[in-house]
């Protein structure tokens, strides 16, 4: 029998192991089976070899529990260990790494993941259990087994051991604050989420409990849609089927396989409902991939594998490796790729799909100039028609048309066409083409689109009469006098709120509507800044409008004839209409309008 201390000066490094990862103490178990598939794979690879004697069992790994005893045991069938190497792997080398993490964590405040990220290895069962044996048996010829044992101090035993097979035996004594670990439903859950996709056969309760070979491990070319959609469904019971999915297989220059799934992304966004798992060699490690997919990329679903992601270090350098850099790079060329290529396949097939992946791909080209570069082509504008063109098509469309006298193109939007009917239609007789860009991200998309195309700006329909959303420097004929103009233009001054409400005279055709009111495009871009929390001090001003009225429209001369009190009927009905129009009667302003005409009635 040997007997001896793991390492020196060390004394407290199992009550820290205990205490620290209490709240994700449950990682013990994803360690230990990673071992295990360890041991079994290297195995194989000397039986491949032929450094083996004899044909392999299966390997398996079986998972056991004795309820009453509070054990919990991890066998594999795979490479095995003497006592020798016993000691040089788990009391040494296995121990240092232990040492390490503690020596650098034990000052941090870092949250509990990223320390369940660290890969602690074998000790993290001492989170667990009071005493842990390892009773094992070398694949070598002529091996013994043998049996290390430890009580969660510094001293440790290796005796003679009972194993008759070659494999290795991890048995765990639970501990009494943590006994559900030796309880069944818990170990199940577990494996469920750690193991369910491991590339060893584990069994548990009688049952094989994962799936060697996951779909994101094998050839594409051998998978159907049906492969797929199934897979999302185990992935995440109860989903709607996404709409198509991309299968990541890079082997240089670093390791990634997956297969990421666009969702149906209707209106509002909802990114923590079906997350991203992340796997390294086919176990789980988290769905909290926030540092290593960008923000736009989690709204995909699915799993991505890469043992090259490193997960023992913080959160910041996590954004700052290059390895990490690379994968998402990587990602999201792959995500525009496949974009490109529906888009390319069946554009028919493609619009109709548009409007679930359209957030998506504004968020992706808002928040990242490379992909906006790759997906710009496959981003589609839609006009109130029901027309698509890419945003350089749209451009080119509308630039004889829609150039203003300093040579920009203007391209009109609305965000509600309902609401800004009377506008959209206006817009229209001008032979103006109409965008409706209707959605809760298009606000930052509109600018993004005006940085990236020179001289191309966008308006809302509202922004102006439409005789002036695009100056092209024209002018018409006035019906009326100046003098009359200035008469006109004094009366509807007299008659709106001035701090509100600024009057302007206008020249525009006799059956264009007499009175507009408008909201200019650069006020209302402030006014929902201020509103997003973005620009704080332009959200206390009060809202701004124009009162645009037309002086070639036969009402005008009638209201510079009327006097007194016919003339302020006509003047607070004329702009009582305006404002019904255009959704601005509200409130108090509305019953009176209404009790108004009631009575007139
Ligand atoms: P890591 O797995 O990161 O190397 P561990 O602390 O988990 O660190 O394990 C230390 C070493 O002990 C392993 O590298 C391996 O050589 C050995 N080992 C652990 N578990 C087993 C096992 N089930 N079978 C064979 N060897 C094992």
């Amino acid at each position: 029998m040997q007997k001896g201390k793991v390492s020196v000066n060390t004394e407290n490094i199992f009550p820290i192991i205990k205490k620290f990862l209490y709240t994700d103490n449950e990682i013990f178990l994803r360690e230990l089976i990673s071992n295990a598939t360890d041991a079994s794979n290297k195995l194989k690879m000397l039986s491949v070899r032929g450094e083996v004697k004899g044909d392999l069992d299966e390997l398996k790994i079986s998972v056991n529990i004795d309820e009453e005893k509070n054990i919990l045991t991890i066998s594999d069938n795979g490479i095995g260990m003497t006592a020798e190497e016993i000691d040089k792997y788990i009391n040494q080398i296995a121990f240092s790494g232990a040492e390490d993490f503690v020596e650098k964590f034990k000052d941090t405040k870092e949250d509990a993941n990223i320390i369940g990220h660290f890969g602690l290895g074998f000790y993290s069962s001492f989170m667990v259990a009071d005493k842990v044996e390892i009773d094992s048996l070398s694949y070598v010829e002529g091996a013994e087994p043998a049996k290390w044992t430890c009580e969660g101090s510094t001293d440790f035993k290796i005796t003679k051991g009972k194993r008759k097979t070659h494999g290795t035996d991890i048995i765990l004594h639970i501990n009494d604050d943590t006994k559900e670990y030796a309880q069944k439903w818990k170990i199940q859950e577990l494996l469920n989420k750690y193991c369910k996709f491991l590339p060893i056969p584990i069994e548990f309760d009688e049952k094989i409990v994962n799936e060697v070979a996951p779909i994101w491990k094998k050839n594409p070319s051998e998978l159907k849609d049906e492969d797929y959609i199934d897979f999302y469904s185990k992935l995440y019971p109860m989903s709607e089927p996404p709409l198509f999915w991309i299968h990541l297989n890079v082997d240089y220059p670093f390791n990634l396989t997956g297969v990421l799934y666009f969702p149906k992304i209707k209106k509002e966004i909802d990114p923590n409902r079906n997350k991203i798992q992340l796997y390294s060699n086919q176990v789980y490690v988290t769905d909290n991939v926030e540092d290593i997919v960008p923000e736009y990329l989690m709204l995909l679903h699915g799993v991505i594998d890469s043992p090259d992601i490193p997960l023992n270090v913080s959160r910041s350098s996590l954004q700052a490796d290059g390895a990490v850099k690379k994968i998402t790079g990587h990602i999201s060329k792959k995500v525009a790729d496949k974009l490109a290529e529906l888009h390319k396949a069946d554009f028919e097939d493609y619009k109709a799909k548009w409007h679930n992946i359209s957030i998506f791909v504004k968020y992706g080209m808002l928040s990242d100039d490379k992909f906006y570069d790759r997906a710009k082509g496959i981003c589609l504008l839609q006009n109130t028609e029901k027309e698509y063109s890419s945003i350089e098509e749209y451009i080119a469309k509308i630039e004889t048309n829609q150039t203003d006298k300093e040579g920009n193109k203007i391209g009109l939007y609305t965000n509600d066409v309902d609401k800004q009917h009377s506008f959209v239609e206006a817009a229209k007789a001008k032979g103006y083409d109409v965008l409706l860009l209707d959605e809760v991200i298009d606000n930052h998309f509109i600018s993004n689109l005006e940085q990236k195309n020179d001289k191309f700006q966008l308006k809302r329909v509202d922004a102006d009469t439409a005789g002036k959303l695009i100056d092209k420097d024209e002018k018409a004929e006035s019906v009326l006098s100046e003098d009359d103009v200035t008469k006109l233009k004094e009366a509807f001054e007299g008659a709106v709120d001035k701090e509100k409400y600024t009057v302007v005279s206008e020249v525009m055709s006799p059956d264009e509507s007499f009175i507009t009111i408008t909201r200019s495009e650069w006020e209302r871009r402030m006014s929902e800044m201020g509103g997003m929390g973005g620009m704080q001090m332009f959200g206390q001003m009060p809202e701004k409008y124009s009162v645009s009225v037309n002086t070639n429209h036969p009402l005008a001369a009638k209201v510079i004839k009327a006097k007194g009190d016919k003339q302020s009927n006509l003047l607070s009905h004329a702009i009582d209409l305006a404002k019904l129009s255009q959704n601005l009667l509200t409130g108090k302003e509305l019953s009176e309008f209404v009790k108004k005409q009631m009575a007139s009635l």
